[in-house]
């Protein structure tokens, strides 16, 4: 369905109107749940086509996110891994440092102009909690924020984040304590109340009309990509690469090439400590047709449909599910999934480092290590654009404890860097 914000965007007819993407997407849920959605989906509607909904968000994007981001040329690190160029889309810019507040702030301004007093949501790791209760304060709505107690414990900083922000951080103690029993006591509580709240998904995931909302929000990244790369370059890019979570910043780049079919597009998930082992969360690659949280996609689950407990060095993207778009896109093969290890991630999350002054999130890391293998096979005039989804300050702690700067130093009398990056060339 096509709507101002993707006006510029030749393909993206879908979804359908059951939110379906092939056999992906659609709508799983409780009919009382289901008519909340339908009121959604019917407001969102409208809203894009009202102008004053639509300059208020564009005047966010430019004056408070700091859009647009700039897309730069990493000239000593494609020189470095001696291949084709790599060019980075810089949502590490971005005003909270990700790409997350692009589709935080649409979905707060959609809840304030349905006169919602609250916004509620489940995190994780505490990202999309902190860019929603960042987009809850800038409107002044409450913002209610479900967390494991486990994950409270984990992410201090992301919890002290939100509360400075005036958010209220509920912390759910049943099963595992983590966020798929945050997921589910958030729409508990929604469902609550649902009039004088909204749930605001934070990826291209969960029931009709999110996945293709939070794309539509998030398709700003790739149409202002298009432009900055076609001016920098004279063409479009060989290759574009964005890691894979949820989806939501690879849908946002994807979006505005999939018409364009000479340029490749490639999803990267987490492979963890391998795809051979339990610990990974390569959804597309290793997954099957199941239904989670409330829409039918690729999923990692047991025999019983439960959906495997998954999981990546790069905790924003260790989810058992993907977004609905980007199985089917696997499934008509416009998109090409492959993975990458955390310890490749934590190799382009020191080489971005050293070799540009760019310190990448781990979640950008994959996407990073990525294009550095693939530039590896292509030639010095082709271009690879990556989305950088994020900074890495959150993970430098985490990265000095656990792979310590050490292991990459230079051998006696060697040039450090020659030797990092041969290190890279040997997989
Ligand atoms: C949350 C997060 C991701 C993963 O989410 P997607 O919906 O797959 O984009 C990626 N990068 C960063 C920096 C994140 O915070």
């Amino acid at each position: 369905m096509q709507n101002a914000l993707t006006k510029e965007i030749n393909t993206t007819n879908l979804p359908t109107k059951e939110g379906r993407f092939g056999e992906f997407g659609g709508s799983y849920i409780p009919p009382q749940l289901q008519a909340v959605m339908d009121e959604i989906t019917q407001a969102y509607e409208q809203i894009v086509q009202d102008p004053a909904f639509l300059n208020e968000l564009s005047d966010l994007q430019k004056h408070y996110v700091g859009r647009p981001s700039p897309v730069y040329h990493a000239k000593r690190l494609s020189d470095a891994v001696g291949g084709a160029q790599i060019y980075l889309k810089r949502e590490d810019l971005n005003h909270t440092g990700a790409h997350k507040i692009n589709h935080c702030i649409g979905e707060v301004l959609l809840a304030k102009k349905l006169g919602k007093k609250k916004v509620i949501a489940e995190t994780g790791a505490g990202q999309h909690g902190v860019a929603l209760a960042t987009a809850a304060a800038l409107m002044g709505l409450e913002c209610d924020i479900y967390m494991g107690a486990v994950d409270i414990k984990k992410e201090a900083p992301n919890v002290s984040r939100m509360k400075i922000l005036g958010a209220t951080v509920v912390e759910v103690t049943r099963g595992t304590k983590t966020l798929k029993d945050a997921v589910d006591a958030a729409f508990e509580a929604y469902l609550q109340d649902p009039v004088t709240q909204i749930y605001c998904i934070g990826s291209v995931v969960g029931p009709h009309p999110f996945p293709m909302m939070v794309r539509d929000f998030q398709s700003v990244v790739g149409i202002e990509a298009r432009k900055q790369i076609q001016e920098m370059t004279g063409s479009l890019p060989d290759a574009i690469v964005a890691c894979v979570g949820g989806g939501s910043n690879a849908m946002g780049i994807f979006s505005a090439f999939l018409d364009d079919k000479l340029v490749k597009l490639y999803g990267v998930e987490p492979a963890g400590r391998g795809l051979d082992t339990p610990d990974h969360a390569a959804t597309i690659t290793k997954g099957s047709v199941g239904i989670l949280h409330g829409f039918k996609s690729l999923l990692l689950q047991d025999e019983k449909g439960e959906a495997l407990p998954v999981y990546s060095i790069a905790s924003g993207l260790d989810y058992p599910g993907v977004g609905p778009q980007h199985s089917y896109l696997h499934s008509i093969g416009r998109v090409i999934y492959d993975s990458a290890t955390d310890r490749e991630a934590v190799e382009a999350f020191y080489g971005l480092s050293r070799m540009e002054g760019i310190i990448p999130a781990l979640e950008s890391s994959h996407a990073v290590a990525h294009a550095i293998k693939l530039a590896q096979k292509m030639s010095k005039d082709e271009v690879i654009l990556v989305n950088l989804s994020g900074r890495g300050d959150k993970d430098i702690d985490f990265v000095m404890e656990h792979y310590p700067l050490v292991e990459y130093e230079p051998q006696e009398g060697g040039d450090g860097f020659e030797e990092f990056l041969a290190h890279i060339k040997q997989k």
